[in-house]
């Protein structure tokens, strides 16, 4: 694990993001983790975890939080939204980083728009998978292995 070293940390990151619209409640968490529970992301990527990211924020880890891929894999769902004890809001914190990480230059401008349009082309896949696996079962398997082998041509 990596070590963190007091002088990389900056206690303003907190505030700055308790100041940004969505941040507000950051604050509130008690690190219960039902958030992380909840969430589908966390449960198809062990390395996702909301509770963490929180933890990290509050500790201060800037450049950690805004620079990470992780900001960008949750799917603005609700789950943590809905299951929280503390209204922490943590789909609306994630709202608050990201446009942190764009204000500071960790990614391009145009993220949250290019994400929009591969949401889009993510759904329009799954509704076309899902008419095949009802009408034609081949051409589903043929679609199924070619997905699976971009997966894996991904990791490796
Ligand atoms: S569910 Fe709420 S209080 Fe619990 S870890 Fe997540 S954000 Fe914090
Ligand atoms: S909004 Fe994001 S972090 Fe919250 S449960 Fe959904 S995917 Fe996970």
């Amino acid at each position: 694990m990596e070590n963190i070293l007091s002088k990389d940390l900056d206690p303003k990151f907190k505030f700055d993001v308790e100041a940004y619209p969505g941040g507000e409640n950051i604050k509130l968490c008690y690190a219960c983790g039902t958030c992380t529970a909840a969430c589908p992301v966390a449960g198809v990527n062990d390395d996702f975890n909301p509770r963490k990211i929180i933890r990290q924020v509050l500790l201060g880890m800037r450049r950690e939080v805004l620079s990470s891929p992780m900001l960008w894999q949750c799917i603005q769902c609700y789950a943590c939204y809905a299951k929280c004890p503390q209204n922490v809001k943590f789909r609306d914190v994630m709202k608050a980083l990201r446009a942190l990480a764009v204000k500071e230059g960790h990614v391009q401008a145009d993220m949250a728009e290019e994400l929009v349009r591969l949401e889009e082309s993510m759904l329009k896949l799954r509704r076309d998978a899902a008419n095949l696996l009802v009408a034609d079962r081949p051409k589903y398997a043929a679609l199924k292995q070619r997905v699976d082998e971009c997966l894996a041509s991904l990791k490796s």
